[in-house]
């Protein structure tokens, strides 16, 4: 066993994109910065190297300039005729209407205040950004999707003399007799190194990857559920802070869990990146039964991109755990896939009595669950949108179990399906933070001395549902705010 002892002024837990941030921001302060990870150096930048958007205010053409390098004006100017602005108005109003209220306000007015501010910070450090896709609700991505974004982070990181560790797994937080945080223990393949530093930033996950957290916090069958992430984040920072007094905070029942091709494995990983490939996010256009050949949610009561988070858990509890997306040939005609499609598991028939007999549905339930479903399409609806940020009021009339928009008759052959699962993206439960400092606070009311948390680990903002693009810039925010402070508390 080692008993190397390393010092930084700042150890930030973690190469993701809040880690990133909160180091980006430490070390501009001229703090001595170390930075532990989990993963090998080739698996490093955790979810957020598997990530393709970002949500952020804008008000126009102004505030998306300064953020592109190689996108012309006229492609701008394009690009906001999809999506002219989001407001912070907007913004607050998104995650209050897809968390039902619930989210924590002090936190979102953090996050939609700074997120604008934010971008432009990380423009200004070297990020620059690209023009989003039409199947999105986000009007740029990160050069490069998450995989560029993470690896810029730490090429820069590195040029700024912040040192990584990799293969270095934070297992303890070390304390002081008076209860300030000074410093992490390690474990790293040469054994236990402890790290000391003035102040600590964990930026490390929540516990998606860890089958024991999620069936006792999430409920029975969220063990065996497959991972749309890394394996790497197993809870460990949540553990070692509310192992020495940290508060819980937010939602620890409910997460972020997508629908996914039925082959999604079990993890992936950064350097076998398959970003989106298994994303099936084409419920707001199909009808989605279960092997009973039944419906059993609106596949459209939202946007696409603030439906998909809680889509998982209504397939999870399914007969099998799976769910079938049903589209008939005008989806064909009208281009509704997104690119991704094209690898996806499927089958196709002429018949719907065919289609249900290959995938092992219910065939005299399936055929009755369309009959009724296109027996309840009015013929007075609005146009059709096939702009993923419209509704279209296409809603069905007299179902116990309504589709609310994009409703269109299954009635011409070719009949397709798609067959999806649950896959688990992210945790909601996290630590209180104060959304000022990102200090972690302790159950006496008190921030612990030290302390600081971003990214998945914080909780609060999040709760049943999730707004797309929203955990990279929370993760930004947040762990600029963490890096800022942790470093300003050294002196
Ligand atoms: C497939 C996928 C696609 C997604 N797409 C989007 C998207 O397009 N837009 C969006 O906003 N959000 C997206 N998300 C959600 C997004 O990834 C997260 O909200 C965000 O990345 C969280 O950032 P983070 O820094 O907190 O965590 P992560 O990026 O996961 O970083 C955590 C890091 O901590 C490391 N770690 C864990 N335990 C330890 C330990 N004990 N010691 C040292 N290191 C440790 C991990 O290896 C990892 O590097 C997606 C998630 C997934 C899985």
């Amino acid at each position: 066993m080692s008993d190397e002892s390393i010092n930084y002024d700042v150890v930030v837990v973690g190469t993701g994109n809040a880690a990133c941030c909160a180091a980006l921001a430490a070390v501009e302060t001229g703090a001595r910065v170390g930075i532990l990870e989990k993963a090998a150096k080739r698996d490093r930048g955790g979810n957020s190297a598997l990530t393709g958007h970002i949500r952020f205010v804008f008000n126009g053409l102004e505030d998306l300039r300064p953020l592109v390098k190689s996108t012309t004006e006229e492609e701008l100017r394009r690009l906001l005729e999809r999506l002219p602005r989001r407001t912070e108005a907007d913004m607050w109003d998104e995650v209050m209407r897809v968390t039902n209220n619930q989210s924590d306000q002090d936190m979102l007015q953090v996050h939609v205040t700074e997120s604008l501010k934010t971008v432009h910070w990380l423009a200004s450090k070297g990020h620059d950004w690209v023009p989003g896709s039409q199947w999105n609700e986000n009007i740029l991505n990160p050069n490069g999707g998450g995989w560029g974004l993470q690896q810029r982070h730490c090429t820069i990181l590195e040029k700024l003399g912040a040192q990584f560790h990799y293969e270095t797994a934070a297992v303890d937080l070390i304390r002081d007799a008076h209860g300030r945080v000074t410093g992490v223990q390690a474990l790293s393949p040469q054994g236990h190194v402890q790290f000391n530093a003035k102040s600590v930033v964990l930026a490390c996950g929540s516990f998606e990857a860890n089958p024991q957290m999620r069936a006792q916090y999430l409920g029975p069958g969220w063990d065996m559920v497959r991972v749309r992430g890394v394996p790497f984040n197993t809870g460990d920072g949540l553990r070692m802070a509310l192992n020495i007094g940290a508060m819980a905070h937010g939602s620890w029942s409910s997460c972020h869990a997508s629908p996914q091709d039925i082959d999604l494995p079990p993890f992936t990983v950064p350097s076998g990146v398959i970003h989106a490939e298994k994303n099936r996010y084409m419920h707001p256009y199909s009808l989605m039964v279960n092997t009973n050949g039944e419906r059993f949610i609106d596949e459209a009561d939202d946007l696409r991109g603030k439906t998909y988070a809680k889509m998982g858990r209504a397939i999870l509890t399914q007969p099998g755990g799976v769910a079938f997306q049903i589209l008939d040939k005008k989806a064909r005609t009208m281009n509704l896939y997104p690119p991704n499609y094209a690898k996806a598991t499927t089958a196709k028939a002429n018949t719907l009595e065919k289609l249900a007999q290959e995938l092992d549905i219910n065939v005299a339930n399936f055929v009755r669950t369309i009959s009724e479903f296109n027996a309840a399409v009015p013929a007075d609806l609005p146009p059709f949108s096939t702009n993923v940020v419209v509704l279209d009021g296409r809603s069905t009339r007299g179902l116990a179990i309504p589709k609310s928009n994009y409703t269109v008759r299954i009635d011409e052959a070719p009949f397709e399906a798609f067959p999806v699962r649950c896959g688990m993206t992210f945790t909601f439960g996290g630590l209180k933070i104060d959304p000022k400092t990102a200090q972690v606070q302790h159950v006496a009311g008190r921030p612990i001395p030290g302390l600081y948390a971003a990214g998945e680990m914080a909780g609060g903002l999040w709760v049943g549902n999730y707004a797309s693009g929203s955990g990279m810039m929370a993760g930004s925010t947040f762990g600029r705010i963490a890096g800022a402070h942790a470093a300003a508390a050294i002196h």
